[in-house]
């Protein structure tokens, strides 16, 4: 997701500039890396050379830059243009940009307290900064005077398109509000901004807080020994010798779930993690939640929109909350009865081994598995020996470099942003330069969980030549047992691929202006949810799929056995999807609260179980976030968003139907057209034309409904 970048306020905070009137705060800025030109390969961040000092005085540097960027675009003389206007500020406060992109990457990636406290300190001068701007009448002036007379400028597509979003994002930015709605606008974005960064702080700290430690091993049993072996690492680095420690990051929690005999320890792990952030504890989120959608609805009504969700909608593919919702209702009754099948297998299951009790939540993962091997004669472990990490990595090389005819080579002597990772050049079919990949896969204390992509410089134009973007993705997969390569699971093969979609829309983006870079929230997972497409694809398996330990192909019996095993599951998946992104939607079409200075009067928690409870959410399936812990939503960028994936698939698995009905999954020209319309024009044409562009026609749900087994 760069997209899926998550707790990051800070990267919302575009183009902008405070007056934070320059008092000292250089520490010897003379070997700050970020006030010079990077002198690495590829202009990579010296990540060896930056510390974490370097931040604020680059930070304020860069306000006061941008600040007189804009002073000199509204002091001028001469009347606005194109050019010493919307160029003249889509260029402004470089080196802002410049800090601001490697700082929020680091903060999803390797923060500490000190990164988080710096956040917190700089969060509301920089939402200042961008008020500030937004706000700027004498800007706004000209940049409305090109606006009314782009028609006769002679703009090209991309051009007229900035003219467009400059405009626009004045006017959504409150360029149009008098002076004292203003003002209170520019307090509620910075409230607002600080109570995301807490809510995504606090999540981290309650993830971290918890722990399941075992010290008996007879209490380790149904845990594979990569389970075990890495719980065990994990217990010595947190001072626990000879223990066992089990957390809620994702490769700890998910698979001790699926595995583990032991039902009170389930039980434990399983609550630890559906209550993060609802503790009633200093890390609490349930305040924050209820201030940010009061905060979120004020802004809305101050706008001029009905509710949150119009205001944001606007902004995307989908347009409006009823289309939203008539998506998730059409997937909604579909999933709820294939989930009530997959129940009753479970059900079946418990019987089975003669116990008396009815499935809850911390038993799902656990029999679901036992049900899949009961109806297919499969299990998770007997295909993570041939998802060796670096194998399924050459596998995603492998199909960008059959769809694109694209290369990724390893790059050596090259600045990591952590020891961990890998650098990869990326080289178009013409061996010009595309962009540097960096993958970061492996869980620390430091990342945040989840799997993003990022990025440490977005792909640019300096005096006509294109500036190559400095990509990263970033995992928490099962880490290697000591002494053996990284096995994934599906799952986790699928997020690699997944990743390296938006990997590869940043790398063959090709834009000239920042302005139009971005395209809308539903759409972005277009291009990473295409990828999944080919991973599990016979073809593409019997090319990276090689049993660890032999070099075996996958037999073709087990490919066989994924293949019908593979919508099996999909019942419970779409479920807790779908009930997060009615969570979402529904805090955000709130409209008759008092909106005053008083706090709207809501409780989260009755909030919740109230629309979960109205659409028949079964009791067994938490939604996949829960109000306390929904970062996508609370934390910012997905909110009234988090539909956003599913609106995608219906596009990607729309769009991969192109390439099925070629009888080649690698067509060339299907593929071409695909990175012409979709991948490389970043946000220059509307989402639906490019889509349409690139299919022929709007997209339709049937292919969705059919990928998830659901018609
Ligand atoms: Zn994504």
């Amino acid at each position: 997701m760069k997209k899926d970048i998550m707790a990051i306020g800070l990267a919302a905070v575009l183009v902008s500039a405070c007056n934070s009137s320059e008092k000292k705060a250089d520490g010897g800025n003379g070997d700050n890396p970020f006030l010079s030109e990077y002198s690495t390969p590829f202009g990579v961040p010296p990540f060896d050379k930056i510390k974490i000092e370097h931040y604020k005085p680059a930070f304020l540097q860069g306000v006061k830059e941008g600040n007189r960027d804009v002073e000199a675009i509204v002091t001028q003389t001469e009347e606005p243009t194109f050019e010493n206007t919307i160029v003249a500020f889509d260029q402004a406060g470089r080196l802002l940009t410049k800090v601001l992109t490697t700082f929020s990457a680091e903060m999803g990636a390797n923060t500490n307290d000190e990164m988080d406290a710096l956040a917190m300190e700089l969060s509301p001068v920089l939402s200042e900064y961008s008020d500030k701007i937004a706000m700027n009448p004498a800007l706004f002036a000209r940049v409305k005077t090109v606006y009314e007379k782009r028609a006769g400028l002679n703009l090209d597509k991309e051009q007229t398109k900035l003219v467009e979003e400059t405009y626009k994002g004045f006017v959504r930015g409150g360029a149009n509000l008098s002076a004292d709605d203003q003002a209170k606008l520019s307090d509620l974005n910075s409230q607002l901004s600080l109570l995301q960064l807490t809510f995504s702080q606090n999540m981290l700290k309650e993830t971290n807080a918890f722990q399941l430690i075992i010290d008996n091993e007879a209490d380790l049993s149904g845990l594979t020994e990569a389970q075990i072996a890495n719980a065990s690492e994990d217990a010595k680095n947190a001072g626990l010798d000879g223990k066992w420690l089990f957390t809620l990051k994702n490769p700890s929690i998910m698979p001790f779930l699926q595995n583990s005999d032991k039902r009170d320890l389930r039980e434990k792990i399983f609550k630890g993690y559906i209550m993060r952030g609802n503790n009633n504890n200093e890390n609490d989120n349930k305040e924050i939640v209820k201030q940010l959608v009061t905060l979120r609805l004020e802004k809305a009504k101050l706008m001029g929109y009905e509710d949150y969700a119009a205001f944001v909608l606007e902004e995307r593919m989908a347009k409006n909350e009823n289309k939203v919702y008539a998506l998730l209702d059409e997937v909604w009754a579909p999933a709820l009865k294939a989930t009530s099948k997959e129940l009753d297998d479970i059900n079946a299951e418990i019987k089975k081994e003669g116990s008396s009790f009815t499935a809850e939540g911390w038993d799902w993962r656990y029999y679901f598995e036992k049900a899949k091997k009961t109806k297919f004669d499969i299990d998770e472990n007997q295909v993570r020996p041939y998802l060796e990490l670096g194998n399924v990595r050459d596998g995603a090389f492998y199909v960008a470099n059959h769809l694109y005819g694209i290369t990724f080579t390893p790059i050596k002597n090259i600045p990591l942003p952590h020891p961990e990772a890998q650098a990869f050049e990326c080289k178009d079919k013409d061996g010009s330069l595309l962009g540097v990949l960096y993958m970061d896969f492996f869980p620390r204390a430091s990342k945040n969980g989840g799997a993003w992509c990022g990025g440490y410089r977005d792909q640019s134009y300096e005096n006509g030549k294109r500036v190559a973007p400095v990509v990263t993705i970033v995992c928490n997969f099962t880490p290697p047992a000591p002494g053996e390569p990284a096995l994934l699971s599906v799952d986790e093969a699928e997020t690699l691929f997944h990743e390296f979609g938006h990997g590869l829309h940043a790398l063959f983006h090709d834009v000239h202006y920042a302005g139009v870079s971005e395209v809308p929230t539903d759409f972005v997972e277009l291009p990473s949810q295409i990828m999944e497409h080919w991973v599990m694809e016979p073809e593409v398996l019997k090319v990276y799929a090689k049993h660890y330990k032999t070099g075996e192909i996958i037999p073709t019996e087990l490919i066989e056995k994924l293949d019908k095993a593979g919508k099996y599951g999909q019942g419970f998946a779409t479920t807790e999807y779908v009930a997060a992104s009615y969570l979402d939607m529904d805090y955000h079409v709130l409209k008759d609260l008092p909106v005053n200075k008083e706090q709207l009067n809501l409780d989260v928690v009755n909030f919740e179980a109230n629309t979960l409870g109205k659409r028949g959410l079964p009791s067994q399936i938490p939604p996949r976030y829960r109000s306390t812990y929904f970062a996508h939503t609370m934390g910012g960028g997905y909110t009234a968003g988090y539909y956003s994936y599913l609106w995608s698939e219906m596009l990607d698995a729309d769009g991969f139907e192109a390439f099925k009905e070629t009888g080649d999954i690698f067509n060339r020209e299907v593929a071409a057209k695909f990175r012409k319309y979709v991948l490389t024009p970043g946000g220059i044409d509307d989402a639906m034309d490019m889509y349409k562009n690139f299919r022929g026609r709007e997209p339709g749900t049937d292919p969705l409904l059919h990928n998830r087994g659901l018609k």
